[in-house]
């Protein structure tokens, strides 16, 4: 994370408060995640280097960017077109290689799958059953359920949850935005 300029990511408006630990107004009502929440999430991912990556709500690009310093690839999804485009600029001119797509990341990214980890940045009721579905045997899934913040391994006997922290997210909207 002491890599990740995250300055580069949160609005101009917010840059003197950058290195708070707090989490930061985007546009379009949607939030830069708290650097603890990120560092908690990608702590729970277990990264070692060499995993593929998936990235659920790209929001800023700050998650994706520090989840490429820690993976071998990246691909972060966003439903809002006008973010996921600032992001993808944002990531580049940072130097991240993260491939950004347009759509609902509930759907996870079926043509990339399986991914090794997924870290997903907005507030489920359930567990969206085709992320589990994308991962591989061992993989982990870090989401929030309502205000919990869980971890979910694949496992060949099921789902193994483990809570990590109280955590308040941005709701995961199904669809795209005029769907
Ligand atoms: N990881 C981001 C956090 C952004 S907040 C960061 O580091 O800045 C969560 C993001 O999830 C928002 O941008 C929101 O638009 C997006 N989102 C909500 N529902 C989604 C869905 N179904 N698919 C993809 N993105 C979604």
């Amino acid at each position: 994370m002491a890599h990740v300029p995250r300055e580069a990511f949160v609005p101009e408006e917010a840059r003197a408060d950058a290195y708070a630990d707090a989490a930061l107004a985007l546009s379009h009502g949607q939030t830069i995640s708290q650097p603890y929440i990120v560092a908690l999430i990608c702590q729970a991912l277990e990264l070692r280097g060499d995993e593929h990556v998936l990235d659920v709500g790209t929001g800023s690009g700050y998650q994706a960017a520090v989840l490429a310093e820690l993976a071998r690839d990246v691909v972060s999804i966003e439903r809002i077109p006008e973010l996921a485009a600032q992001a993808r600029e944002k990531l580049a001119a940072a130097g991240y290689d993260v491939e950004v797509l347009v759509g609902d990341g509930a759907r996870g990214v079926p043509e990339r799958a399986p991914f090794d980890a997924i870290a997903v940045a907005a507030s489920a009721h359930e567990l969206p059953e085709p992320l589990y579905e994308q991962l591989v045997t061992g993989g982990l899934l870090v989401l929030p359920i309502e205000d919990s913040l869980l971890a979910v391994k694949r496992t060949e006997a099921g789902a193994r949850a483990r809570f990590l922290s109280l955590a308040r997210f941005v709701p995961l909207r199904p669809g795209l935005p005029d769907d």
